[in-house]
């Protein structure tokens, strides 16, 4: 069902240190609330220490990659059964990050979602488009082969999506889509997750989002909370954006 969930994406930052403090502040400090829910996803070598620390918390945890391959000569990769047993819930895929540094495609965004479904975790699969395509009024079009992409692989799994729509020109640039803007997104991209039979998908906004601008986006009808970078390094920032 959806509710509202607010996700951390740590990208490569922290330290083992600074993670604790981190933690320690997020669990002091969050109250969840019914359908509320806050999640951190981490690199790799944190997920013991996040399990750990979070264990008896409402928080949850994941990670910010996954494998497409379930095992194998595969070096460098980590495959979501190994994020399993670190009690991982949730694997980012196709962050934009990802498909323009690492290549990633939507065909292997697609394979790394059913992946990911397959060990029992929930994707957060990330699409949006670049400035070139804003200008270029392809926005929808863009949004939609990269959520077609994944819808075909998920089949009937595809309600156990979790979804972000993070325009690329919004990540940590401080531009921030207007509320308006991102909710016409995020309508196009019910409206297709409807037709998959996955209306109730939670479907989150990511880039720049602060504590003074979350509360207009999570107020639009579609837009479910946030998938956060920059401001979830900063305990004080990322839960005053959950309470938003
Ligand atoms: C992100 O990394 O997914 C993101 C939205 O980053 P930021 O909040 O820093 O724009």
């Amino acid at each position: 069902m959806r509710g509202k969930l607010v996700v951390g994406n740590w990208k490569m930052n922290g330290g083992l240190a600074a993670n604790a403090g981190l933690l320690s502040e997020l669990i002091a400090g969050w109250k969840p609330g019914p359908g509320r829910q806050i999640a951190v996803c981490v690199p790799y070598p944190y997920l013991a220490q996040v399990a750990a620390a979070l264990a008896s918390s409402p928080i949850a945890w994941g990670a910010q990659d996954v494998s497409e391959h379930a095992s194998g000569a595969y070096t460098g990769e980590v495959s979501a059964a190994m994020l399993a047993e670190f009690g991982c819930r949730y694997a980012i895929v196709g962050h934009s990050e990802r498909r323009q540094y690492y290549g990633d495609t939507d065909a292997v965004v697609a394979a790394k979602a059913v992946a990911t479904l397959a060990s029992g975790l929930t994707p957060i699969v990330c699409v949006g488009e670049t400035l070139a395509e804003r200008d270029a009024r392809v926005t929808e079009s863009v949004v939609l082969r990269q959520l077609d992409a994944v819808l075909a692989g998920a089949g009937a799994d595809a309600a156990k999506l979790v979804v972000a729509y993070e325009p690329v020109w919004a990540i940590g640039t401080g531009r921030t889509a207007s509320p308006a803007e991102a909710q016409v997104v995020h309508a196009v991209l019910r409206t297709r997750l409807a037709r998959a039979g996955a209306a109730q998908v939670s479907l989150l906004y990511g880039g720049s989002v602060k504590p003074d601008n979350a509360t207009a986006l999570f107020a639009m009808a579609d837009i479910d909370g946030g998938l956060i970078g920059g401001a979830s390094l900063k305990a004080g920032e990322f839960l005053a954006i959950a309470r938003a």
